[in-house]
């Protein structure tokens, strides 16, 4: 066991050898954490009570007052590397809970582990550059301003791409010098604790600096984020969620970092390379089965090519093979939930009356998909740009079509969501590339590819999709205070 929170665990799979550190605090009734495939069971989980929440906070409060761990950006970065090279040695193991805990791909979840080592090892090489600036005041008198980590930092995490979302925060926030606590999502836990598990085992670590409660988002969450002792939360969800964890951190004027939803509009130009504007067009939206923040699940297509392009796309997307996420030969995984699976069929079944369905409607008969929480590909025309189905985040397999008639009506398209984290936009013209590109209110916005992303770059949202960035060097920056120490050697005051 790598930690005390797991009852029952079938498919555990990591052993770490030596001896193991306690980071988790949780005393509460235990969950089922269960296979979206199969159902069967993956752990029994204890959650965390409210009090372990306190006892939580308390922990990190007092790790955080080592002043070693705050002023040696060296021994930190030395840790973060080590963690980055044992998440790599793992990476089998770690890929195989991670599908069977959240139902993704094999191979996607292989590249969200390699990704979560690539920020943390990025992180670790700045975790000695946490520096500041000095200067003169004149000719007695001199100022030095210095970055500072905030203290407690609260760092919660969805389920979708749980260990890439939990590394971009937690990696900065540890480089620069804070005491974090994790609550991760309640679908999955498994996969947080174990990874946070080879983290933990570091005995240059501090105790403490690393906490884990687990449970619910109402209860544990809620607690967390209201805790007087948490000096800044780190929070990746949706947009609602964020809202009101930024309402309560207001409460006593505590920072925030918010990484909310999207409706991203996928634009393609029709002079475009068209076949990569179509494998673009499905990773956009196919993409962990949809389940992604950025998914481009708004085709915008100029009309000259709309009918050929769409009609392809509905091919492809109907070759898509649903089946067993550890099959390396599937490539459309189930949803995270049966929940999820009953949300994507509400919006399809309005979609359907509302517009058109032009992909295939019945999902195919089998003990697996019986089974398991899957949902078919969805591409949906005809909509008006006032549908709920063109305005929500679904989070699953469904993409709305839209032609457009030239490049101001395709800006305008892009911009009708109250959402702003991603956009795409396929074209061969520069000059039209850096226009709409510029034009569009979006955190990301990808020329000629999608969903690609780099620890340098920094990520985050416009207008209801966030607030804040993370990752690349502000990423680092947002989990510290800047203080200025003003130095006077005037004998009097004035
Ligand atoms: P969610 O908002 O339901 O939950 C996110 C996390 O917040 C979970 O750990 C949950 O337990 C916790 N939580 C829930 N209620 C809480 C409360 N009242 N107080 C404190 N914590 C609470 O989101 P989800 O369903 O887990 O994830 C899907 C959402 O996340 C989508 O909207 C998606 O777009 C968004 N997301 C955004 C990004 C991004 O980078 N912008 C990345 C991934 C996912």
């Amino acid at each position: 066991m790598t930690s005390g929170v797991f009852e029952r665990a079938p498919w555990r799979v990591l052993s770490i050898p030596g001896p193991q550190r306690t980071f988790t605090v949780a005393s509460g009734d235990t969950f089922e954490d269960c296979d979206p495939t199969t159902q069967e069971l993956v752990a029994e989980v204890r959650s965390s009570t409210v009090d372990d929440v306190d006892r939580a906070v308390d922990r990190a409060t007092h790790a955080f007052r080592s002043a070693r761990w705050r002023n040696d950006g060296a021994v930190r970065g030395r840790i973060l590397f080590r963690y980055a090279e044992r998440l790599r040695e793992h990476v089998e193991p770690l890929a195989e809970l991670l599908t069977r805990e959240q139902g993704k791909t094999i191979g996607e979840a292989r590249s969200e582990i390699f990704g979560s080592a690539e920020m943390v090892e990025y992180y670790a090489g700045l975790a000695r550059t946490v520096d500041g600036r000095a200067f003169a005041l004149g000719d007695e008198a001199h100022g030095v301003v210095l970055r500072e980590p905030l203290g407690v930092v609260a760092v919660i995490t969805p389920w979708n791409w749980p260990l890439t979302l939990l590394m971009r925060a937690l990696a900065p926030a540890l480089a620069a010098g804070n005491a974090c606590v994790v609550k991760p999502a309640s679908l999955t836990p498994a996969i947080t604790v174990e990874a946070l598990a080879l983290l933990a085992q570091d005995p240059d670590l501090p105790e403490g600096i690393l906490t884990c409660v687990l449970g619910s988002g109402g209860v544990v969450g809620n607690a967390l984020v209201s805790h007087p002792g948490v000096h800044m939360i780190a929070f990746t969800g949706e947009s609602g969620t964020g809202i009101g964890v930024m309402r309560r951190a207001a409460e006593d004027l505590r920072k925030v970092s918010l990484e909310l939803g999207g409706k991203s509009a996928n634009l393609v130009f029709a002079d475009a390379h068209l076949d990569k504007a179509l494998d673009g067009a499905m990773n956009a939206i196919f993409t962990t089965t949809g389940q992604i923040c950025t998914a481009g699940s708004r085709l915008l297509v100029e009309s000259s090519i709309y009918p050929e392009f769409v009609e392809r796309l509905v091919e492809r997307a109907n070759a898509l093979k649903l089946g067993d996420p550890l099959d390396p030969a599937t490539t459309l995984a189930p949803l995270v939930s049966f929940i999820q699976q009953g949300v994507v069929r509400k919006f399809v079944d309005l979609g359907r009356a509302e517009g058109t369905l032009l992909t295939d409607d019945v999902l195919p008969t089998n003990d697996l998909i019986a089974a398991g929480c899957f949902a078919l590909p969805a591409i949906i025309a005809d909509l008006a740009q006032g549908s709920r189905v063109v305005q929500e985040e679904i989070f699953g397999p469904v993409l709305t079509v839209h032609p457009f008639d030239d490049e101001q009506e395709a800006i305008g398209f892009a911009e009708i969501t109250e959402f702003g984290l991603a956009a795409g936009i396929w074209t061969t013209d520069l000059d039209r590339a850096w226009r709409v590109g510029r034009a569009v209110h979006a955190g990301t916005v990808w020329i000629n590819t999608y969903h690609h992303f780099y620890p340098e770059a920094e990520v985050g949202g416009f207008k209801k999709s966030g607030l804040g960035r993370q990752q690349g060097p502000v990423g680092l920056l947002e989990f510290t205070e800047t203080k200025h120490l003003n130095f006077d050697s005037r004998t009097t005051l004035w």
